[in-house]
Parts: C-alpha cells; sequence; structure tokens
C-alpha cells in the first residue's frame, strides 16, 4: 500500500494491491471479551456496570496504516507519493456483541465517547500525524468490517479530503464575518426549526441543508467548541450527546439499515506543522461535529453519487419523518 496525491484535487488516496482475504468463513468473534485471542489493546475504558469493561481501543487486525517510520515524501515526475505512516486502531463499543449505540446504555456510549477523545488527544501527541479520523460503517453495503460493534480511528500524516475542504470554507467565512460558520448555521437552524430532529441539552441534531443523501443528520454542540477531544475528556460534558446519539441512530435504523458515521473535528495543532501553520483562527472558525449518512441502497444513482449529490427526499421533510420516529 502507499499514498499517492491526486496531482489535480490534491488529495491523498491510498492505493495498492490487496492480497485475497485469507477467507475463514468461522464465525467466532475476536473481539468478544471470552474469545481470548491475544488483541493488541491500546486503552481500555472502565466499565459502568458490571461486565469486565466498557469500550477498548485495539490495534486493527489488519492496519491500512503503520506506525512505525517517516512517510518519506517523495516526488516521480508531477506525482506526488508517500508511505501510510499512521495508526489504525478498532474502537471496540461495547464488550458485549449485541449491544449497539442505538441500544446500549447511555453511560456505555459516554465511555465509548471519552475513549474517543482520549486515543484523540494521544495519536495529536505524535507529531508526525496532522489529523486523527474516527468513523464508523455499518450495515452490509457500508464497507463493515467486523459483526463486533466497532468504530475505527485513523490517524494520518494529512487532512482528509473533506476536513479540508470544511477547513478552508470555516477558515475563509472567519476571515469575512470573524464568525463560525457552523455556528451561524446552527442559530438559523434552531430559529427556523425545519430542519431540526433533536434538541438534548448542548447538543443539537438536524438535517443538513444541502444533504448528500437521505436523511443525513448532523449532531453538533450549540456553543463553540473546535475540538471534539477538549468536550469530551470534561467530566459529564457528553452525557446528553450520548443520549442524542443513541436516540438520532435508532431513528435512523428505522429507516435505513446501514450507516456511515464520521467525526469531524480539527486537526492536529498540538505541533506547529508548515502544512496548519497558517491556520491562525481554528480555534475561533471550525466547530466539531458528526455526520451520519444513512444507506439507502436502491436510490444511488452511479452518476448522481459521487459528481453531484442526489437528494430524492428533502431535508425538511426527512427531519419531519425522523422526529417522529421512535428512539428507543
Ligand atoms: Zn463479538
Ligand atoms: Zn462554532
Ligand atoms: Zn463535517
Amino acid at each position: 500500500m502507499e499514498l499517492r496525491k491526486d496531482p489535480i484535487t490534491r488529495s491523498w488516496v491510498i492505493c495498492g494491491d490487496e492480497p485475497e482475504p485469507a477467507g475463514s468463513a468461522d464465525s467466532f468473534c475476536p473481539f468478544c471479551p471470552e474469545s481470548g485471542l491475544p488483541l493488541q489493546v491500546v486503552a481500555t475504558a472502565p466499565t459502568v456496570n458490571g461486565g469486565p469493561w466498557s469500550a477498548r481501543a485495539v490495534v486493527h487486525p489488519h492496519p491500512l496504516y503503520g506506525i512505525d517510520g517517516e512517510p518519506g515524501r517523495s516526488g516521480n515526475g508531477l506525482y506526488d507519493t508517500m508511505r501510510p505512516v499512521g495508526a489504525h486502531e478498532v474502537i471496540v463499543e461495547n464488550a458485549r456483541h449485541d449491544r449497539h449505540l442505538w441500544n446500549a446504555d447511555d453511560r456505555e456510549i459516554e465511555e465509548y465517547l471519552a475513549l474517543c477523545g482520549q486515543r484523540i488527544q494521544d495519536l495529536k501527541g505524535d507529531l508526525r500525524f496532522k489529523y486523527i479520523s474516527v468513523f464508523k460503517n455499518y450495515g452490509s453495503m457500508s464497507g463493515q468490517e467486523f459483526d463486533h460493534p466497532t468504530s475505527e480511528i485513523v490517524a494520518t500524516t494529512f487532512v482528509p479530503r473533506r476536513v479540508l475542504y470544511e477547513l478552508r470554507a470555516a477558515r475563509e467565512h472567519y476571515r469575512v464575518k470573524e464568525r463560525c460558520v457552523f455556528c451561524d448555521i446552527l442559530h438559523q437552524e434552531q430559529e427556523q426549526k425545519l430542519r431540526m430532529v433533536e434538541v438534548r441539552g448542548e447538543y443539537m441534531a438536524g438535517c443538513p441543508y444541502a444533504p448528500r443523501v437521505p436523511y443525513e443528520t448532523w449532531i453538533a454542540p450549540r456553543n463553540h467548541e473546535a475540538y471534539f477531544e477538549r468536550t469530551a475528556l470534561k467530566s459529564g460534558a457528553m452525557r446528553d450527546f450520548a443520549a442524542l446519539l443513541r436516540r438520532t441512530l435508532f431513528r435512523i435504523r428505522t429507516i435505513a439499515d446501514g450507516f456511515h458515521m464520521v467525526l469531524h473535528t480539527s486537526p492536529n495543532t498540538v505541533h506547529r506543522s508548515e502544512t496548519l501553520g497558517f491556520w491562525k483562527t481554528i480555534e475561533d472558525d471550525y466547530h466539531w461535529h458528526l455526520e451520519i449518512l444513512p444507506i439507502l441502497g436502491t436510490k444511488a444513482k452511479s452518476y448522481t453519487f459521487k459528481e453531484v449529490y442526489y437528494s430524492p427526499v428533502s431535508s425538511e421533510t426527512a427531519a419531519a419523518i425522523l422526529r417522529e420516529r421512535p428512539t428507543e
């Protein structure tokens, strides 16, 4: 595997010929506590209900990124390449095989979120890493890898494309208006209430004005905060977020079997880097949030899907439907 930079869009892709999977089609789960498999445990969140633990981070059994060495960025004519140096971990969301983020205890979900925050903060201590991604693929159409409730965390030596677009746009909005674009959106959405799904404490769930897929839903803190980990590591600050995440995923699961979920937070600003050095207003211009993209298999149109997003359900209708859906 290697990282290649698209010379036109300047986004990095990971590319290589992957060996065929070994094809062990057994139903044995490596993440259940009783599996006894020697996993490389990175961190464990304490139990809240008498189980062995509530959440844990382990090294991905087949990591796409390797932790050792330097990226060794080099050129080949007009092309750029680098080694896939990074960290690739699995976050086991719950010790139990059947407890998902939509049917677990809020305290278990809180522990999972705190663990994500802790892993982001720890990985940002490594000055090679520019960005830490947390994401989850659920359902057979999503690219889900494991049956056990899991998310993934990937630390990379570059900022992923979508986040980079958001960071650039947020910086530009701030330069012109001296305000955070996300705060501006949240204020307007809370006033208009057209696309709001639920407000819970300091957090709001709602459908974005220009969705990429039907029922796309974001959850964000209502007050400005650029860094997810700063909120996640504050005692009690994630209680309402945990409940809102559980309720929102439950609603979405009544409409779609699968979904992608991705956390967007500030890149690594612990170390001044050349790439990020000119982002002086990140603290004020960026705003962490979680994006949930439901997968409605039949609606994907191959051209419109990636070139111009097409949603056959408007955000206003989606929010109205989601508001009426059961939450547990
Ligand atoms: Zn399991
Ligand atoms: Zn903001
Ligand atoms: Zn985002």
